[in-house]
């Protein structure tokens, strides 16, 4: 037996925690160690998200923890910041301490799915709710809760048609089962308020294709078609979301749409950190061959799921949806078995055994094995389908129940706030102890209130004294202004009070007030040339 390997898999979503809970069933642990980088700790059942924001399903039961999905895998909840295929080492974000985390791998997997992507539209990134995460379905319910209570006492009529206008964009399967979901859930909030009963709601969902569906049959998607418009539902084909405000949707057509909500399931791309990985990409998406091995690097490494671009036997390609990801992922775990046992690898063979689409209202579209089935029936079908797929007794049980319940309660309504970190922080720190080591990363910038800290430099493994600093003096600008890990450590020499901020929040006010960046430039530059002259003089200023 030779050295035990070690497998390092990106992603926690369903390419990634069924990759490792297949590794975890084809190899032993005296074979490889694994270890499964995500930046929650939880796997999410994403094609359940929509029913989170009309409440059919309980928030967390949406969830499980990918440490009990896979027992004998190492979690490291942290964000992949870089990829080096050529020394085969990951690095991930720093955790409480700001120090960058290095994971050296024998094998690597790549399963980090997809993201919305919003750039290059104006107004997007602002004003448009992605729909794809945990915190997107909390956020959207959230927003829904808000602008409806808002709609109940609003006197303005036009801002009241306003709050009551929900546009979608994207007319595949999630923008579907969204505007469906919504409107259940609006439907279902209007019966409950008394301010409310008497309006009616306007659903929007735009498609830039000629119909609804594309994954689905024609026949199948004309039905959906039918049944959502029959429920009120607006369908705009041929247009596209193009723009948008606080105040208004534009679409391609020129249609501009006053709403306070838009949701878009539409955009995608891979992860900024897969765009920057020097490896063959195939319509944007990572390229691998018939095993699923990373062209270029097989063997070695795999990519899956919703960042791969991936054909079957047969040469057709694979659709991003949870069904493939689950198939795609058995077979990287067992080709990786075969590389670390050796033997012959297996071909990625799964041509897909249907579609399933919740359309809300006890109602479904199926293809499944080639029979066609829409309504009730399939609506009951789709449901047996996800319970049977979920991982784990319990999950099923909790989804089981929260369906059951919702037939004899309506569901909840309660908006539940989560608190937004302040952008602006505040820290205490007693004498002697540490701010920030010299090496670590620049991660908030700092301004004293109250008492006084040392600057301390170490060179050639000797420490200097570089300076006081007292209130009103901030610091911790460098690293950030020249994105460079911290050139000394800072030690509160008194109790001290500071207000710190953080990265994104100084680069966000860095670019859009000039004069605040002008400060901090001139303060790095003066601190610098102060430096070189004492390093110059050959004397510390301790
Ligand atoms: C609303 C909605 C409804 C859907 N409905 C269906 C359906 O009915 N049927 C169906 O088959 N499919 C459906 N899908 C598609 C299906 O969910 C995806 O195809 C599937 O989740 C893809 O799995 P994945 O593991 O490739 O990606 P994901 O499940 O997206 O997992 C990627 C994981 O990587 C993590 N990650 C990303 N970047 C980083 C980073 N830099 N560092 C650390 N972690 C990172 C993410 O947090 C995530 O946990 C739906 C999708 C959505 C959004």
């Amino acid at each position: 037996m030779g050295t035990k390997k070690q497998i390092l898999i990106l992603g926690g979503g369903f390419a990634g925690v069924y990759a490792a809970r297949h590794v975890e069933r084809f190899l032993r642990s005296d074979e490889a160690s694994i270890s499964l980088v995500n930046q929650e700790n939880y796997w999410v059942d994403q094609p359940l998200l929509p029913e989170v924001i009309s409440g059919l399903i309980g928030l967390t039961d949406v969830v499980s923890p990918i440490r009990q999905l896979c027992p004998r895998t190492q979690l490291v909840m942290r964000e992949v910041q870089k990829i080096d295929l050529a020394n085969k080492v990951v690095t991930v974000s720093p955790g409480f301490r700001p120090r960058l985390l290095e994971l050296p791998f024998d094998y690597l997997v790549i399963a980090l799915g997809s993201i919305s992507n919003f750039s290059g539209t104006p107004g997007m990134v602002e004003h448009v709710k992605p729909f794809r995460t945990l915190s997107d379905a909390l956020n959207l319910r959230n927003h829904l809760i808000h602008a409806l209570d808002e709609a109940e006492i609003e006197t303005d009529a036009d801002l009241r048609r306003k709050l009551l206008t929900f546009v979608v964009a994207g007319g595949g399967f999630s923008g579907v089962e969204v505007v469906a979901e919504l409107c259940d859930f609006v439907d279902k909030v209007r019966q409950n308020s008394p301010g409310l009963r008497n309006e009616k709601g306007r659903f929007v969902l735009v498609h830039a294709g000629d119909r609804i569906l594309p994954e689905m049959s024609e026949s199948l998607a004309l039905f959906a078609h039918k049944l959502l418009a029959k429920r009120g539902i607006e369908i705009r084909l041929k247009d596209r979301l193009v723009g948008a405000t606080s105040e208004k949707a534009l679409l391609k057509s020129g249609l501009e749409i006053p709403t306070k909500t838009i949701v878009s399931s539409v955009p995608s791309s891979i992860p900024q950190v897969l765009e920057k990985l020097d490896c063959e990409k195939d319509g944007g998406r990572l390229k691998v061959n018939a095993n699923l091995e990373l062209v270029g690097y097989e063997g070695c490494v795999w990519a899956l799921g919703d960042c791969a671009s991936i054909k079957t036997v047969s040469g057709n390609r694979t659709p991003p949806t949870a069904q493939h990801a689950i198939r795609e992922a058995k077979t990287v775990a067992k080709n990786i078995a075969a590389v670390i046992r050796g033997g012959p690898s297996s071909p990625f063979a799964f041509e897909g055994l249907g579609k399933l689409g919740s359309l809300g209202h006890y109602s479904a579209v199926a293809e499944i094995l080639g029979v066609r089935i829409s309504g009730f029936p399939a609506w009951l079908l789709w449901r047996a389908i996800y319970l049977a797929k979920l991982p784990g007794l319990r999950q099923k049980v909790r989804i089981a129940l929260d369906w059951f319940l919702v037939l004899l309660f309506p569901p909840d309504f309660v908006q539940m706030r989560v608190v937004r970190e302040a952008g602006i922080a505040r820290q205490h720190f007693e004498a002697g102890e540490v701010v920030f080591f010299q090496g670590d990363l620049g991660d908030n910038v700092y301004v004293i209130q109250s008492g006084e800290c040392e600057v301390l430099r170490e060179t050639n493994g000797r420490q200097s004294h570089v300076a006081m600093l007292g209130p009103g003096d901030y610091f911790g600008e460098m690293a950030l202004l020249s994105d460079v890990t911290r050139n000394a450590t800072v030690r509160a020499r008194t109790t001290m009070d500071v207000v710190l901020v953080s990265k994104n929040d100084f680069e966000a006010l860095k670019t859009s007030v000039p004069a605040f960046g002008d400060v901090f430039r001139k303060l790095a530059k003066d601190r610098s040339a102060a430096n070189l002259e004492t390093h110059q003089k050959g004397s510390s200023a301790a």
